[in-house]
């Protein structure tokens, strides 16, 4: 292979490996992801329930003290109905009774639902808890792990990076910025394998680019493998290469 796309494709390469250890130190690596994620869903899934167990033991405590106010303001109507003298006023404080009653017990069903909602929380969180002891110690020991990695990524990125420079020297300006933008554009991918088709035996072969499948004319394939072309593809304008043994 011609030197210059030789050294396009092993820069692509270079490009790649450099950013996925970028990407990684900065980051997780990709076996942490799942752990890292569950851990996160599990501390998140923690810390709502027992804000919802707060709250709802506020609401709680509210709708308590609202049934015992209202069972106090019933015993002081029921002191009352000795003490009425008329047959409206024993009618009106029925109807009162009746009233303070009803509330008392709105607010006891209140405080009930409540109670069965706390129970539900601290069930989910128990369960979450128990579970989490495990997951959590799985997460430590992947994080000491990626921990001991590390230096070898970043000493592995140095020796990337230093062939990432020897290959842009080897590299003339203006083929490296196209390639370069390229590169970019394409996220990653400036370079594209030419594909050979025959739809029968015997039959005339057909080229064409394997990314976008545009055709690719003979005369270019001889020029890549004689000459080393660097030719791009009319369609999608990655760098053509022809595969040793096609
Ligand atoms: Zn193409």
């Amino acid at each position: 292979m011609p030197r210059e796309l030789d050294s396009l494709v092993q820069l692509q390469l270079a490009l790649k490996e450099a950013d996925t250890a970028r990407r990684q130190l900065a980051d997780l690596p990709d076996s942490m992801r799942e752990v890292h994620e569950q851990h996160r869903t599990a501390v998140e899934t923690m810390r709502r329930l027992e804000e919802q167990i707060e709250s709802d033991e506020h609401e709680r405590r509210i709708a308590e003290a609202a049934a015992g106010d209202a069972s106090l303001k019933l015993g002081q109507y029921q002191d009352q109905i000795n003490r009425v003298t008329t047959q409206r006023e024993y009618g009106a404080l029925l109807k009162e009774i009746d009233a303070v009653k009803a509330k008392v017990g709105g607010h006891e069903e209140e405080a009930l639902a409540v109670i069965e909602r706390i129970e539900g929380a601290r069930r989910e969180l128990e369960q979450v808890r128990g579970e989490f002891t495990s997951l959590d110690q799985r997460y430590r020991e992947q994080l000491e792990l990626w921990e001991q990695e590390r230096p070898s990524v970043v000493s592995r990125l140095e020796d990337v990076e230093r062939d990432i420079s020897r290959l842009r020297a080897l590299i003339p300006n203006h083929l490296l910025r196209q390639f370069e933008l390229l590169f970019q554009r394409l996220d990653g991918d400036a370079l594209s394998t030419v594909a050979k088709m025959q739809a029968v035996a015997r039959g005339p072969v057909v080229w064409h680019c394997s990314v976008c499948n545009y055709r690719v004319r003979p005369q270019v394939i001889v020029e890549i493998k004689t000459n080393g072309a660097l030719v791009q593809c009319e369609r999608c304008h990655r760098f053509l290469r022809v595969e040793d043994q096609t």
